[in-house]
């Protein structure tokens, strides 16, 4: 998904958000009836979630259960994970099968702002990170860009452009940020070329024509230095780093996001650009564990990835409204035929589904009726 640079942003754009949310009030009874006029099996869908483990999935969680009649099973690790491991038991348990993979985002309607969500648990119901886990990785990163930010300078010598780039983004290393030298220094390659000069903490190059083209030669002081701030862009440099996780999935959301970390880092919403690229990731490395696992074939199976967008409850609210926004869709039938639904189609297939859902679970009735039956004994 994301082994080719140039193609990251193209990729990212791809996801559209607008004009494509789904609330789950009204998704989760359309993928319901959609799933039944694919030919599944009332009573006999055994559902199946990959969310993050955030109290803040639980409202969706809930619906699942409410229209499929069954409490999903759970595929996910936090960050919005999926157990690719987990395919066998959630084959077993069900007929049919659907997975609803979602990476997460919080949403504040008060100010408009991406990344955060209003915990009303919190003795001030004060507004934290969501999702936390995407965010702790994109502050380890954003770190580093802050650092290359200031320390990469547009600086001038004998009067024509020039870069004065600090020795630690140059030295051989192993993990941090590194610069595409290309697009900042004239006549770098794999190799930078000789410094015109060196200064205390940094070498002195000219500048690559294509950055003085793209910032304008008045973007260099006359005396003096100034960082390259916010000018250096996504495309000027990118992140390396050593696996040490023994156990890959607990690396599985920084690895996904590893890629596209320039990108997340440089855009206007940084833990929606994260959620979006992982729902990317995430899509794409579990249909493949799909068509290769063999406990999958011969079943109907669905499986639908996207965004949820978690918007903070007000005070005397229980839950968030939560938004879904598809993604892309894996259906598979049991006569083996396969069909890949990209963005826009899947949204045409869930908006033509009925919203209404007759057979749904009262559930305030069901546990009633549970704790009115009469108790079973425990033989030990
Ligand atoms: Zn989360």
């Amino acid at each position: 998904m994301f082994s080719n640079r140039s193609s990251i942003s193209t990729a990212l754009e791809s996801f559209r958000l607008d004009g494509r949310m789904l609330c789950y009030n009204s998704f989760v009874p359309k993928l319901y009836n959609w799933c039944l006029s694919l030919g599944f099996l009332p009573g006999k869908i055994m559902p199946s979630r990959a969310f993050c483990s955030d109290e803040n999935q639980g409202f969706p969680i809930i619906l699942i259960a409410k229209h499929f009649g069954a409490f999903p099973f759970n595929h996910g690790r936090v960050g919005g994970i999926v157990s690719i491991e987990r395919h066998g038991p959630h084959a077993d348990h069900g007929k049919d099968l659907l997975l609803v993979q979602a990476s997460h985002v919080g949403y504040d309607p008060d100010t408009g702002e991406f990344g955060v969500y209003r915990r009303l648990r919190t003795e001030d119901e004060t507004n934290s990170c969501a999702c936390g886990k995407i965010g702790r990785i994109v502050e380890k990163y954003a770190d580093d860009y802050t650092y290359a930010r200031e320390s990469v300078r547009l600086i001038r010598h004998e009067g024509r452009p020039a870069v004065l780039i600090d020795y630690l983004l140059i030295q051989p290393r192993k993990r941090g940020l590194f610069l595409v030298a290309e697009n900042l220094v004239e006549g770098a390659g794999r190799e930078l070329p000789r410094p015109v000069t060196t200064r205390s903490t940094g070498h002195v190059f000219r500048a690559a024509q294509t950055l003085v083209a793209r910032l304008g030669e008045d973007a260099w002081p006359r005396e003096g230095s100034v960082a390259i701030g916010a000018h250096l862009a996504a495309e000027d440099f990118y992140f390396q780093r050593e696996n040490h996780w023994e156990d890959p999935f607990q690396d599985q959301l920084e690895q996904n996001l590893l890629a596209p970390m320039p990108w997340i880092l440089t855009s206007r919403h940084p833990l929606l650009t994260a959620a979006c690229a992982n729902t990317l990731a995430e899509f794409e490395r579990t249909y493949r564990s799909l068509l290769q696992s063999p406990v999958m074939r011969g079943k109907n199976l669905l499986f639908v990835a996207g965004l949820n967008i978690d918007i903070s409850p007000r005070p005397g609210e229980d839950f968030p409204t939560t938004k879904f926004v598809p993604w892309a869709a894996y259906l598979q039938r049991t006569d083996g035929s396969q069909e890949i639904l990209e963005q826009d189609e899947l949204l045409e297939r869930l908006r033509a589904a009925p919203c209404s859902n007759p057979g749904q679970i009262d559930l305030d009735r069901a546990i009633e009726a549970m704790a009115g039956k009469p108790e079973v004994e425990v033989r030990l």
